[in-house]
């Protein structure tokens, strides 16, 4: 089932289809033995004000994966976002495990962030950070969002309760 993810103040949403959650999910670090997985997502209209993360990417077999880290390999990942954009997907953000049951971004990933922002030079006003839990069938997610419009701030986004997302538009 999709997830949808609030702004605080209710007016924008983040929907995550069936698709990416999955993609995600299968990497959940469950086990001991599991390394941090992750990749990117995207979303066939970015500037959305409810924006659908469509699909997600990763990990490639070239990244650098311990337990508490993970960096992509970032010309493998330019492939990932070549191949997306044939299918008019774009890059909206960045998913990786922890493993821990309730996820929060460290300081490095909060800085990362930014820095895949900052990447794209103002033709982009936010990018995601998603982080997914190791328990459960349906892991806890934490939702991050870097942005720089009106100003820079680093907001985390509530998820919907389950009356509120069978309203949510479903794709
Ligand atoms: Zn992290």
């Amino acid at each position: 089932m999709s997830r949808v993810f609030f702004y605080p103040d209710y007016t924008r949403y983040i929907l995550f289809t069936d698709q990416a959650l999955f993609h995600m999910y299968a990497h959940a670090q469950r086990g001991r033995w599991q390394k941090e997985a992750g990749g990117e997502m995207f979303s066939s209209e970015p500037h959305s004000r409810g924006l659908v993360v469509n699909t997600a990417t990763g990990p490639n077999p070239s990244d650098y994966r311990r337990r508490c880290a993970w960096n992509p390999d970032v010309r493998q990942s330019d492939r990932n976002r070549q191949v997306e954009f044939a299918q008019s997907r774009h890059v909206v953000g960045l998913w990786h495990t922890h493993p821990e049951p309730s996820p929060s971004p460290s300081g490095r990933d909060q800085s990362t962030t930014w820095e895949y922002l900052d990447s794209f030079k103002g033709d982009r006003s936010r990018y995601l950070m998603v982080i997914i839990g190791n328990r459960g069938s349906i892991p806890e997610m934490a939702v991050w969002v870097a942005s720089h419009q009106p100003m820079r701030e680093w907001t985390q986004l509530g998820e919907a309760l389950d009356s509120e997302t069978e309203q949510a538009p479903d794709k």
